[in-house]
């Protein structure tokens, strides 16, 4: 099933995304993570791809497993980085022979070690150029990200939002956003895309945040804010892992409630391969 064909249904669709894990045990513990998010009825679960191509083969077999094994839809990340187009190609032709219809094309950040992108000679310097690849070979539904706070390396909030119609307008079918806390900032965000003629769902990214050390690295890493107030809270309970489960899950369902009443066309969660909170927090959200 590509993702585009059930988004624009009238219903929320919500997504799961899980990175591949380090060892066996980590492998064990993702599949009963998956098991036990399934009865919630995702419309997909998303597979991400480790810094320079680091988890190719754990992202290939796993997405392969969670769709063939689980029998849920799934979608695999693919980034730029370290790859040239030769060595892109046998891995589309490996996705589309597994019955992998879906692929969420990104540039991706540079390896640790580098303190920019460098992209392979045979490669390419930004997503749309991947998107457009993938999309002059193959028929797959592509995902492609957008920043409501703006990627850190955009030249500006415009050049930035440019890029994103680029990525559109090469292929992309659907948008999935990088976490944020403010409902305000995806309102504004998918306003600004309208206007520059970006049609594509643009789906928010919602991380419910567990771990306060863990979440201050990501937002600076990606750029999003913080809220005071949310940071103060999680603050007050930092060394209580239940207590910030708690404040991450509140604030995560409010932010839930305000972007589906907004009209958002549903909701990805960033589930860092636990089940808990995205399982409260849906819970929160069903009708019943
Ligand atoms: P791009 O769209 O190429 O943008 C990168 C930067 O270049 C932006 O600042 C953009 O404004 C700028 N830019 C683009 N085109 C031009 C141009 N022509 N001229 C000048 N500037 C330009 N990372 C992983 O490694 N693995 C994953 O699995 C993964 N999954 C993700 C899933 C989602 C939903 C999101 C939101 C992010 C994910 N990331 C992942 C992180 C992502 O790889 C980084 O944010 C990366 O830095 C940018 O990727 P991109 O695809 O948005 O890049």
């Amino acid at each position: 099933m590509k993702i585009k064909d059930v988004m624009n249904g009238g219903w929320p669709l919500f997504s799961f995304e899980f990175f591949p894990p380090k060892d066996d045990a980590g492998a064990i513990s993702l599949f009963e993570t998956i098991a036990n998010l399934k009865e919630l009825r995702p419309a997909y679960v998303s597979v991400t791809y480790g810094a320079g191509g680091s988890t190719r083969r754990k992202t290939i077999d796993i997405t392969k497993r969670i769709k063939h094994e689980i029998g849920l839809e799934a979608m695999a990340h693919l980034t730029c980085v370290g790859h040239g187009r030769e060595e892109i190609l046998p891995l589309l032709d490996e996705l589309e022979q597994a019955g992998i219809e879906n692929i969420m094309a990104l540039r991706g950040d540079p390896p640790q070690s580098e303190s920019s992108f460098v992209p392979h000679p045979d490669g390419f310097r930004y997503a749309d150029g991947l998107v457009s690849f993938i999309r002059s070979r193959k028929n797959f539904c592509l995902g492609v990200a957008g920043y409501p706070e703006v990627h850190p390396e955009a030249a500006s909030k415009d050049a930035d939002l440019a890029n994103l119609k680029r990525k559109v307008e090469a292929g992309g079918d659907f948008v999935v956003t990088q976490l944020f806390f403010e409902p305000r900032d995806y309102f504004d965000f998918v306003e600004r895309a309208g206007k520059v003629g970006i049609k594509a769902p643009i789906v928010p990214g919602i991380m419910p945040v567990t771990n306060v050390a863990q979440i201050k690295r990501f937002t600076q890493m990606c750029g999003a804010k913080l809220p005071s107030p949310l940071l103060a809270k999680l603050e007050a309970v930092d060394g209580d892992p239940k207590a910030v489960a708690q404040v991450g899950i509140e604030h995560a369902t409010r932010q839930c409630q305000e972007l589906l009443r907004g009209g958002a066309p549903g909701i990805h969660f960033y589930t860092l391969n636990k089940s808990h909170a995205t399982r409260t927090i849906l819970s929160s959200l069903s009708p019943s």
